[in-house]
């Protein structure tokens, strides 16, 4: 059953490994899509350089998120590299109160736990185009040293093998192609049949009235 009012807007998750090009996806779609919201996740992760609280993360400590997750203030949450992540509840609540689309940058488990709670929520993967384009993405951006790198990789793989969970799979090779493929999906999502004889329903019934 899904927790979400019948009124609220979309629901929308993008998952992929580390260096499949994610974020700056997400940030051409929030361009293109100016009715999608990004949910900005807590983590127990340490600030990146160049990272803002409240912008990118709300970066809070271990006893905070255990005491938030015992409060049921997470959509969902996960363990991911040794951190804590997690979606909070009441600012997506918030975000379809005002009549916005949401998206969630999750990693494959907290999709599996909105893949429960949410089953209307759209699920979209991105695979890089190849392991040694991976590799070479996550090299180039130099914020991780070789040894992590070798372990980000390995934890790729079995991101991998949940895609095969997802409404959708883009593959981003070609930057723009890639981004007008993600597009496609958040403006056709809310076009689905069932949604729209619900959504629709007395244009429906007129239309189907006796002439
Ligand atoms: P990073 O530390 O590189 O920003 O993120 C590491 C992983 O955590 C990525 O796969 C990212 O999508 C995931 N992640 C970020 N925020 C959340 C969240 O709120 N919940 C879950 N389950 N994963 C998250």
């Amino acid at each position: 059953m899904s927790n979400k009012p019948a009124s609220a807007g979309e629901l929308f998750v993008i998952a992929a490994p580390s260096g499949a090009g994610k974020s700056s996806q997400i940030r051409r779609l929030l361009e293109r899509c100016p009715n999608l919201a990004f949910s900005v996740s807590a983590t127990t992760r340490p600030a990146r350089q160049g990272e803002r609280d409240g912008q990118h993360y709300h970066f809070i400590d271990t006893s905070s998120f255990q005491a938030r997750i015992q409060q049921g203030r997470f959509l969902e949450y996960a363990e991911v590299f040794g951190h804590y992540y997690g979606t909070d509840r009441a600012h997506v609540e918030q975000l379809w109160q005002q009549g916005r689309d949401v998206l969630l940058e999750i990693d494959v488990q907290g999709a599996a736990q909105i893949r429960q709670s949410y089953p209307d929520a759209c699920q979209i993967f991105i695979l890089p185009p190849s392991m040694a384009i991976l590799k070479k993405r996550l090299v180039d951006r130099g914020t991780d040293q070789p040894d992590v790198i070798e372990r980000r990789l390995g934890e790729a793989q079995s991101e991998i093998a949940a895609c095969a969970s997802f409404d959708w799979v883009v593959i981003n090779d070609d930057f723009d192609q890639a981004a007008a493929e993600l597009a496609s999906i958040v403006c056709a999502w809310p076009l689905r049949a069932e949604r729209q004889h619900r959504i629709h329903r007395h244009l429906l019934a007129e239309l189907l009235a006796k002439p």
